[in-house]
């Protein structure tokens, strides 16, 4: 079993070094290392794997491919190409999938390891959360903003040596707000605070920290300086700091795409967030075309600051816009899912939710806008809000949401695998389908490209080249969403 490597057992080394640890190539995790509850999911574990006659849609960006044949070899992808082309090797366990897309393993960029429901409900998620993203597809996360960040830390180090299934986690710290803020949340009130929280959290291992809505400009400049002398990177879901300042001050991502967005509030306080700040976003008003949208993705781009996009989340506030998934609700433990209906059948019945309709078609419009200027755009689920974004289910949501805002089947793939793969500085080794990368691949029946609902059909993921069967992994979860 391979020890896990954390930033604290290498603490001596200077940050340079640290990069240079970052940038190696990550190794595959091995059948031998897997404990008996992870092997109870396995159903495929040979050292050479061929997945013959898939449709593929690779991850770059490339138009699918018909009739495409992948080899894995311990753990990585040997060779991909098509099946009159690429040679099986003798004794390789070949898994014939014609009528299946291949697409690669997703990385979510704003899955949470909790969960936050209606009627108050938040529970940590380390059971269903690792067991929901796998057999979603999702092999990498983000957890972007932690509540119980012990029990992140412990989740990763379990997923990583083989005592439970899950996808590789990229620790973000908990997150820091303003004195307005609270709940779990670290308030930081002045720049030497935020330094002090940024090395605690660097040293515990986290590479990513997550600013919140009423943290103020000086503070996030001091945490954005601190995090990067520490090889961290900075993300947030402002609003006290609107997204052209947090641009300026050196922040690497933003969270949710147009819908937090305070730069549409023209009667805005800097440093101070209030309900008003977001209502053009929400309501719709805003206008995704305009001169404030131009000019704040002009300048995100020009600093190379990445989105993530959250649509899913967000959806479940519209009216009308409910998205019925049994999956979801045989998930969710009794309670939970009788707590999220009633607000759903409210919000429906009275026509009247916290996003207009307007609001999330404008959000699809920036999305698309921002890509289109060059930016680099991100997907993640957030299974917070209404509680009915389930991890893995609720991304795949966001596909079929991406494909609604007019983006195609290849570019909605690339923005949920290789994209998240470029911001986590992980691309060398994971996010396309190529030859040489970490084999994570996410089978699907049915042909994805002719109808976005085959992204729910996953049957086998594969992380480091083993294969997970997606429904027994749902099944053992049965229930137990809200609870742990
Ligand atoms: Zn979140």
């Amino acid at each position: 079993m391979r020890p896990t490597v954390r930033l604290t057992s290498v603490l001596a080394l200077t940050v340079l070094a640290l990069t240079a640890l970052a940038a190696l190539p990550l190794a595959a995790q091995r059948p031998d290392s897997l404990s008996a509850e992870v092997r109870r999911y396995v159903t495929v574990d040979a050292a050479v794997v061929a997945l013959t006659r898939v449709t593929l849609i690779d991850g770059t960006g490339a138009a699918p491919k018909p009739d495409q044949t992948i080899v894995i070899r311990d753990g990585k992808i040997a060779a991909v190409g098509p099946s009159a082309r690429v040679r099986i090797p003798d004794g390789a366990r070949v898994l014939e999938l014609a009528g299946h897309t291949v697409i690669p393993g997703l990385i979510g960029m704003h899955n949470h390891l909790f969960y936050t429901a209606a009627g108050g409900r938040a529970s940590q998620m380390s059971y269903t959360a690792p067991r929901l993203y796998l057999a979603s597809g999702i092999t990498t996360i983000r957890t972007t903003g932690g509540r119980s960040p012990y029990a992140e830390i412990n989740t990763k180090d379990a997923i990583d040596n083989g005592r439970i299934p899950g996808p590789r986690v990229h620790l973000t710290a908990p997150y820091i707000t303003g004195g307005a803020g609270g709940g779990s949340m670290a308030i930081v009130e002045s720049p030497e605070a935020a330094r002090r929280f940024v090395a605690y959290w660097s040293n515990e291992g986290a590479t990513w920290l997550k600013a919140y809505t009423d943290i103020r400009a000086e503070e996030l400049g001091a945490a954005i300086d601190e995090a990067h002398k520490r090889g961290m990177k900075v993300t947030g879901h402002l609003c006290s700091v609107s997204y052209q300042e947090a641009v300026a001050l050196g922040i690497d991502n933003l969270e949710h795409g147009m819908l937090t967005a305070s730069d549409f509030d023209p009667a805005r306080t800097a440093d101070v967030c209030t309900p008003a700040n977001i209502r053009p976003v929400r309501e719709g008003t805003a206008d995704p075309a305009g001169p404030v949208a131009l000019e704040t993705i002009r300048r995100m781009v020009e600093r190379s600051v990445s989105m993530t996009s959250t649509l899913v989340i967000y959806e479940l506030f519209v009216a009308g816009r409910t998205t019925p998934d049994q999956r979801t609700l045989d998930a969710m433990s009794p309670e939970v899912r009788a707590a999220y209906q009633a607000v759903r059948h409210q919000i429906d019945s009275t026509g009247r939710g916290l996003i207009a309709l307007e609001g999330l078609r404008n959000a699809m419009a920036f999305d698309r806008a921002f890509v289109a200027a060059g930016g680099l755009l991100a997907s993640g689920v957030d299974p917070t809000g209404l509680g009915g974004a389930l991890p893995g289910f609720g991304d795949q949501r966001n596909y079929e949401l991406f494909i609604e805002a007019g983006f195609t089947p290849a570019q909605a793939v690339r923005i949920m695998s290789a994209n998240g793969a470029k911001i986590l500085g992980v691309h060398d080794s994971l996010g396309t389908v190529e030859p040489g990368k970490l084999a994570d691949l996410v089978v699907l029946a049915g042909d994805l490209a002719a109808d976005p609902g085959v992204i729910r059909n996953v049957t086998t993921v594969f992380k480091d080249g083993i294969g997970y069967d997606s429904a027994t992994l749902i099944a053992a979860v049965k229930g137990r969403v809200g609870i742990d």
